[in-house]
């Protein structure tokens, strides 16, 4: 059999994103000369979200009615509310299980201490998440209790918290995909290999670039619809029900920050813990004395020099070696 490779009508999204991603390579190779064009999508993306912040005003009154649009459509209206019911229902048991049982295994196996405890720790921010399904509005909170509750230094939580807030979103992943093929069995459309993988693909993409607020991901779910040429406007189904699914979603997004920011501290209390022994790095200081002790007010403990009587010459820069 010899595959004949075929044109597909719609838009070509996956193409788009891996242009994306080796343009923004390129913006930053550029250095200075490319930050004008980084401000120039940072302010369109600003503006674009203060459109959308406008629209979501009618959002309620826009959904109701395509729903109803989509009921009357339907000839089957039973069979449509009994498979919404079971996608909530995939939903809610696919967030349960990564969230009680993956995520708290890959602590274990990593870290040897029990994961519910520090599932305890943070039960205030995985309530608050709950609560106002976003995970930048639980960031501050969740940096608090994972500091307090579970001993996970600053230096590691603020760095670790913010990004995974904007970027690791295990649970709109995981509600993207059963959306996905639950759009596609909706319209009675059967899903190949391929199809499967490139839903796996852009569903990692999308929820890295869905924004940390309510039915954040709802919207680039898009993406994965056109990607895989599904009809876009039935995600006007899973706005209908996204105040509860976004909810667990939420909880998992937080959760799977807070456990990243707990391996970190595991790890890095583990390799200082070999450093205080003295197996990995020893630190000489006599060349960062020689350097104050001749005047020089900036030192690196990286540089090291030959010996203080070359020190003395002003093209000493020059005889620095790096270790
Ligand atoms: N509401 C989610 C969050 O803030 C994003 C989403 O809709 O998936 O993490």
């Amino acid at each position: 059999m010899v595959p004949t490779g075929t044109e597909v009508e719609g838009m070509n999204i996956l193409g788009l994103v891996v242009f994306a991603i080796v343009f923004g390579i390129a913006l930053r190779k550029l250095g200075a000369e490319g930050e004008n064009l980084i401000k120039f999508f940072n302010s369109f993306n600003e503006a674009t979200m203060i459109l959308v912040s406008w629209i979501m005003w009618y959002a309620p009154l826009g959904i109701m009615f395509l729903v109803a649009g989509k009921i009357v459509e339907m000839e089957d209206v039973v069979l449509l509310f009994t498979s919404l019911g079971k996608y909530i229902c995939c939903c809610l048991v696919g967030h349960a299980i990564h969230g009680l049982l993956v995520l708290p295994g890959i602590y274990f196996v990593f870290t040897r201490r029990n994961p519910y405890r520090f599932l305890w720790g943070i039960f205030t921010p995985l309530a608050t998440a709950f609560g106002t399904s976003s995970s930048s509005a639980t960031l501050p909170l969740m940096m608090k209790c994972v500091e307090e509750k579970n001993g996970v230094s600053k230096h590691i939580s603020r760095f670790i918290l913010p990004i995974g807030a904007t970027v690791n979103m295990d649970g709109a992943a995981l509600f993207q995909c059963v959306a996905a093929v639950f759009i596609a069995q909706l319209n009675n459309i059967s899903l190949n290999f391929i199809q499967v993988i490139t839903i796996l693909i852009t569903a990692t993409a999308s929820s890295v670039g869905a924004a940390g607020i309510p039915a954040g991901g709802v919207l680039t779910l898009a993406i994965i619809l056109e990607a895989i040429s599904l009809p876009t406007n039935d995600i006007s189904l899973i706005l209908a029900v996204d105040w509860l699914v976004d909810r667990t979603c939420t909880v998992l997004n937080v959760e799977g920050d807070a456990f990243g920011a707990g391996l970190l501290q595991v790890y890095a209390e583990k390799t200082m813990g070999e450093t205080e022994n003295g197996d990995l790095v020893e630190v000489k200081t006599e060349p960062v004395e020689a350097i104050k002790a001749v005047g020089i007010a900036e030192g690196s403990p990286l540089i090291t020099r030959d010996g203080p009587a070359r020190l003395e010459s002003n093209s000493s820069c020059e005889k620095e070696s790096v270790m």
